[in-house]
């Protein structure tokens, strides 16, 4: 006879994923930024996850720097570059927290929406995801693209991807066990956290422009991301 395994308890109540590639120039602010949100909702209980994705700029030493001054901030670092979605596979992957934020460095998605997202958590939400309402700052060409580019995926797709969202999400837990157990290798995982079903509500939002520095993603990328 075997008996279940107990389960490790979270050591946090949230965990916040961050890919970052060459983003020296907003790391301080989101740093701050980040820790004043998680404050505000969780007290100490929470952990901020950088993941450098092979930056060539200040990325690493900034992000090392930070988590020798601050006790919640663990420093992951890949061997080159990945891109977005593996970075972020990377921090899901070592996070231990019981509830996970995924947002982008670039403070495009506003940090100070955890509370709104707990509380939809709370509700029995295991996914809150950001739908963005409005796209500051960025460029007719994307706004065109990102407009065609949902919109075809939708009609192409048999899992219902919501539109106008990217992988700004507040997740359980479960489902991020859940995810995490798939073993695509080529990730999109905004998709495959809809796929995976449970109770999914949306937050909508205005996305801001960048803080500082540019887009990561060129065409070529958006391209093969497609
Ligand atoms: N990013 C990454 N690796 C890459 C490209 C981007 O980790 O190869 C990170 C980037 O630092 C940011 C997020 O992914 O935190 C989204 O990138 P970006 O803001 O450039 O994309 P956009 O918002 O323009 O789609
Ligand atoms: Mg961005």
């Amino acid at each position: 006879m075997t008996s279940d395994p107990i389960p490790l308890s979270p050591k946090y109540r949230l965990s916040v994923v961050v890919p970052c590639y060459n983003e020296e120039e907003v790391l301080q602010e989101l740093h701050r930024r980040l820790t004043a949100a998680c404050r505000d909702v969780v007290d100490e209980d929470y952990e901020i996850v950088l993941v450098n994705d092979g930056s060539r700029d200040k990325t690493w030493p900034m992000i090392r720097a930070m988590s020798d001054l601050d006790p919640h901030v663990v420093a992951v670092n890949l061997s080159r570059n990945h891109g977005h979605q593996l970075a972020l596979t990377a921090g899901l992957s070592v996070c231990v927290g019981d509830r996970i934020l995924i947002i982008d460095a670039d403070l495009q998605d506003p940090p100070e929406l955890l509370g709104d997202m707990m509380d939809l958590a709370d509700q029995g939400a295991d996914v809150v995801y950001g739908q963005r309402v409005s796209r500051a700052g960025e460029s007719w060409f994307k706004k065109v693209t990102a407009v065609g580019f949902y919109r075809f995926l939708k009609l192409m797709s048999d899992v219902d991807i919501p539109l106008d969202s990217g992988d700004f999400r507040l997740i359980s837990r479960r489902a991020l066990d859940t995810l995490l157990s798939m073993p695509e290798q080529f990730r999109f995982i905004r998709g495959m956290v809809t796929w995976i079903g449970y109770k999914q509500v949306p937050l909508p939002y205005d996305r801001a422009e960048r803080f500082a520095g540019v887009t990561k993603d060129p065409v070529k990328k958006m391209i093969r991301f497609s």
